[in-house]
């Protein structure tokens, strides 16, 4: 039977990094490697499909930008578009990875399979980690079972949601989770096996970024004790034109805070109410307006950035993320 063609988009991160001896695992350089050694570094890909590999960029993650997410979602449509292509792979960092797989998730339509995977060790490590979740991902992208789920991500042998998974650990191997939401599968001798059959998020927001080449800037306000009220209003100078709040607990915020968030809501500023806590939502209440939900900060970025760039309203906003 002829194999599956599948394209790798590769970006750089730890998948590819290279450090100056086998037992380093930090401080290393990550975006050292390029695509195509870390092809032929696992011959049995050629088992399992017949794989393209192209650089988008070559860099830790903490480099990517809203014009770089819309560089490759486009290239990705594109590449699903043709017959040819079964699937597609990212090789992404891992530190900003969910935030990748969330923006294709609301920007990708085809359901052929997207599988973004990373690496906790670089290449050059003893016990590497890359070239396994490389064959498990391409595996993953060139399986039928694989379609109609939206993006997923494969590390450490489990199958995750793209739109629901985080970062948990910042220096363990298991760190891909969706503690409330679960994985959906793993790999058993490089099979993948899903607990479930397809399903897409409940509320999933389409939104069409073929023409775009840049988002509008939203910024993160971290919350804490002994917060400065003001400091939203230096974003505001900066450019943003969205502040998502990582509140404390559910909502939580300084009474001096509150009443500056109050003054920029009026002068046309969205504000969303997100949490710093890992799980959890932000309850409606008579001062927050705008509730993330279930979205972290990070993923709430995402979605406001594409909302006020398809020109929503605040009204349409609150709606879309109350879902
Ligand atoms: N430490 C990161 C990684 O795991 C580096 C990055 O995100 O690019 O890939």
């Amino acid at each position: 039977m002829a194999l599956p063609h599948i394209t790798i988009f590769a970006t750089g991160g730890t998948i590819a990094g290279s450090a100056s001896s086998n037992t380093q695992t930090t401080g290393y350089k990550p975006g050292a490697i390029g695509i195509q050694s870390l092809i032929d570094a696992v011959p049995a890909i050629t088992d399992v499909a017949i794989v393209t590999g192209v650089q988008v960029t070559n860099f830790r993650s903490t480099e990517i930008t809203s014009p770089i997410l819309l560089e490759i979602c486009q290239g990705i449509n594109t590449a699903l578009e043709s017959d040819e292509c079964q699937g597609v792979v990212i090789t992404h960092g891992t530190d900003t990875l969910e935030e990748t797989a969330f923006f294709l998730s609301l920007t990708l339509r085809s359901p052929k399979p997207v599988v973004l995977v990373g690496a906790m060790r670089p290449a050059t490590a003893i016990s590497a980690d890359g070239p396994i979740n490389l064959l498990q991902a391409v595996t993953l992208a060139a399986c039928k079972e694989a379609t109609g789920r939206g993006p997923l991500i494969v590390l450490n042998d489990r199958i995750s949601s793209g739109y629901y998974t985080t970062k948990t650990s910042a220096s363990a191997l298991d760190t891909f989770k969706a503690p409330e939401q679960g994985h959906l599968g793993y790999f058993d001798n490089n099979k993948p096996k899903f607990f479930y059959t397809p399903a897409l998020p409940v509320g999933l927001q389409y939104f069409d970024v073929t023409s775009k080449t840049d988002l509008p800037q939203v910024d993160i306000v971290y919350g804490y004790q002994g917060l400065n009220p003001n400091i939203i209003l230096e974003h505001i100078k900066l450019g943003a034109k969205g502040i998502i709040l990582a509140t404390m607990g559910n909502g939580g915020w300084t009474v001096a805070g509150m009443e500056v968030v109050d003054r920029v809501i009026k002068d046309g500023i969205v504000v969303v109410y997100s949490h710093r806590s890992q799980d959890g939502t932000v309850s409606l209440a008579k001062d927050i307006s705008i509730s993330s939900g279930l979205l972290r900060p990070e993923k709430s970025r995402i979605l406001l950035q594409l909302a006020l760039s398809a020109g929503y309203t605040s009204e349409k906003i609150k709606s879309m993320f109350e879902i």
